[in-house]
């Protein structure tokens, strides 16, 4: 590694010594770019990494709000504005309890490198707060109400639309925001603004939501993984699938994966994994949807209903079959280990198409690089998400809606170029097939050379 990664990242350590998440995203990629920075010293001189790894602007605020009950509660909402240099920031909101500021600060510094994989003038950003809707605070085994998950909305919105606008920022959902969430804080933003544009995507169809938006993560996952095994002369035709999570990537994966002719072999939760020996059906996957979305249960609950599926309570998807050719990471962050890893390499797996940010562990990624599988970041194959929101920005601003083909169509083609531009600059720094660092660098080049035209700020 050059000294100055080394310098960066031993002060990207120092400064935020409470953020693992954040310091493990940060190594990833500075750990990658070794060649470029090499062979472009303008970067160094200009103390790009640097730059990148501070946020252009934190903001953390209070969201107080009334439950069912009448009572006051509290939680801490934030956005991190990470890098506006090619766009207006763009990227999700995650309400999970999970979330931190460390957590946050990892995906919004992901985010800058995907959005600017995705060929779209879009800037890095991510937000959300540790409000968790699958909990309800005064009623133990229930879930807070819609009413709930609508004043926690407005009450997140009244201070976010300060900071947000269709020129400036422009959040979507991520973890538990969906549909209904984004409802809610579209109602609440043109309230308060007094003015109806496209400052959230992922929104509904009849308020300036794009057709393919909630499949457009899971399709480009898959659209992505199509083109590797492409480079290899194959297709999913006939292949074993395991994927994790069955939230809003692991569900359009799987029907993706489904319509290309691939068995999927697994799904899951917090409540643990099912296992369809078989493969899951289409009639199952559309049963887990309506589950997940609608009655918002648990697979613990299929699972009974569902004599074809075995249910493993607590783990997850990656060692319940004995032969799998792919694996797909839909979940959440380190959902995959290195033992993971070396049992999926043991049982076939020559691909991994990470759907989720950051599913694989360090020692997962050294295996599946070290093994030269056909394996893609999360920061490439999952910006199939970002990008339509993207095409969504562009309907809104053009008063216009695409048919379901054109969107699809254009995802289609930006995952192409995602995977080819990943490819060529793995291939022209040396190490062809190595698609983490293609990714890295390719999201890189373009971040950094709009740094350096700006000047220092
Ligand atoms: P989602 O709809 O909320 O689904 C998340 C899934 O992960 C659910 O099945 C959830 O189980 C499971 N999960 C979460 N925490 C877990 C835990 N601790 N243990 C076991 N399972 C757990 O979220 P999503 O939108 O699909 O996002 C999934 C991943 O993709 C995240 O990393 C997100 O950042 C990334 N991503 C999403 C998009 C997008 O467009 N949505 C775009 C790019 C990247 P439960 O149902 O039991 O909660």
């Amino acid at each position: 590694m050059s000294k100055y990664v080394d310098s960066v990242l031993a002060s990207v350590k120092a400064k935020n010594a409470n953020e693992p998440e954040f310091i493990q995203a940060v190594d990833e990629v500075l750990t990658t770019l070794d060649p470029v920075l090499k062979a472009n010293k303008q970067y160094e001189e200009n103390a790009i990494l640097e730059r990148m790894v501070e946020p252009e602007r934190v903001v953390m605020f209070r969201v107080p709000w009334v439950d069912d009950k009448g009572i006051v509660r509290v939680n801490r909402g934030y956005r991190i504005q990470m890098n506006s240099a090619i766009g207006p920031y763009k990227g999700g909101l995650r309400f999970d309890p999970t979330v931190n500021l460390g957590v946050l600060k990892f995906l919004a510094f992901e985010q800058v490198f995907k959005n600017s994989l995705t060929t779209l003038p879009m800037g890095g950003g991510k937000g959300g707060s540790d409000f968790n809707p699958k909990v309800s605070p005064h009623t133990p085994g229930k879930r807070c109400s819609d009413a709930e998950v609508m004043r926690f909305c407005q009450s997140f919105m009244t201070e976010l639309f300060r900071h947000i606008g269709p020129d400036t920022d422009v959040p979507a959902g991520d973890m538990n925001v969906g549909g209904r969430e984004i409802g809610y804080l579209f109602g609440q933003y043109k309230r308060l603004a007094n003015e109806w544009t496209g400052v959230l995507t992922g929104k509904g169809l009849s308020y300036g939501g794009s057709l393919i938006r909630p499949e457009a993560t899971g399709y480009g996952d898959v659209y992505f993984a199509e083109n590797m095994l492409a480079m290899r002369g194959e297709t999913f035709e006939g292949k074993k699938c395991v994927i994790s999570g069955s939230g809003n990537v692991a569900s359009y994966a799987a029907e993706k994966l489904m319509q290309l002719g691939a068995k999927v072999l697994t799904l899951s939760d917090r409540s643990g994994a099912i296992y369809a020996a078989d493969g899951i059906t289409e009639k199952m996957l559309k049963d887990i949807m309506v589950l997940k979305n609608v009655k918002r249960g648990e697979l613990a609950d299929f699972a009974k209903k569902t004599k074809a599926v075995k249910f493993f309570a607590g783990k997850n998807s990656w060692q319940l079959a004995d032969k799998i050719d792919a694996a797909f990471p839909c979940a959440r962050q380190n959902e995959l280990d290195g033992k993971d890893a070396e049992y999926l390499l043991k049982h076939g797996c020559t691909l991994v198409g990470e759907g989720a940010n950051m599913p694989s562990t360090p020692d997962a990624i050294a295996a599946f690089v070290k093994a030269k599988i056909m394996y893609s970041p999360g920061k490439a194959s999952n910006a199939g998400g970002v990008a339509t929101s993207g095409l969504e920005m562009s309907q809104n601003s053009e008063r216009l809606s695409w048919t379901r083909e054109e969107v699809d169509a254009k995802l289609k083609g930006i995952m192409k170029s995602i995977h080819d531009n990943a490819w060529e600059a793995a291939a022209k720094y040396g190490q062809k097939g190595n698609y983490v660092m293609g990714a890295n660098i390719a999201g890189f080049v373009k971040v950094a050379d709009a740094m350096v035209a700006q000047g220092v700020c």
